[in-house]
């Protein structure tokens, strides 16, 4: 896999943030794994790196169909219609997200997770970890629901999160 991504070309794509609505909407089902998806994957990846960051979900780059990419230490990896199929325990962890730049909040998930999806030749594979690795499986298939790490937190931290960011993207349209 890795031999056939890096003899394509590249290229790193702006990272969509709150409030944009493609963050905000479930991502089409990938039908067809064809040269558009391995391109997707291949400039994905690329742009994770660039960010920097451990994830990203299609969406994260304006386009709206299930594919993730991810490095917890051993990737890059990708899954294309990813899904969480198996969780257990709890975990609460610092977790920030691209599409939310610079805000971190404790949040609780599962420890340990187990995703399962597609890869570019079409087989089925699974991913299977914890603490980082299964929390970046999580975040990333919440994207893929469109669901922002926001949707995680309880509702007055979230109600105070969204005032502070409106209040911030309002400041910045103002100075323009
Ligand atoms: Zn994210």
């Amino acid at each position: 896999m890795s031999d056939r991504l890096s003899s394509l070309p590249v290229a790193i794509f702006p990272i969509r943030t709150w409030p944009d609505p493609v963050l905000r909407s479930p991502a089409a089902l990938v039908t067809e794994i064809d040269g558009d998806i391995e391109r997707l994957v291949n400039d994905m990846i690329e742009t994770m790196y660039d960010a920097p960051g451990v994830g990203l979900a299609a969406p994260q780059i304006g386009v709206s169909l299930r594919v993730v990419v991810f490095d917890a230490g051993d990737g890059p990896f990708h899954l294309i219609n990813p899904e969480i199929v198996e969780t257990s325990g709890s975990w609460t962890f610092d977790e920030g997200c691209l599409s939310v730049p610079e805000r971190f909040w404790p949040i609780k998930r599962a420890g340990f997770a187990r995703a399962r999806g597609l890869d570019l030749d079409g087989n089925t594979i699974e991913f299977a970890g914890e603490e980082l690795l299964g929390r970046v499986l999580q975040h990333e298939t919440d994207h893929i629901e469109g669901a922002l790490l926001l949707s995680r937190l309880g509702r007055r931290i979230r109600k105070q999160a969204l005032k502070e960011m409106r209040e911030e993207a309002m400041g910045l349209r103002s100075e323009q």
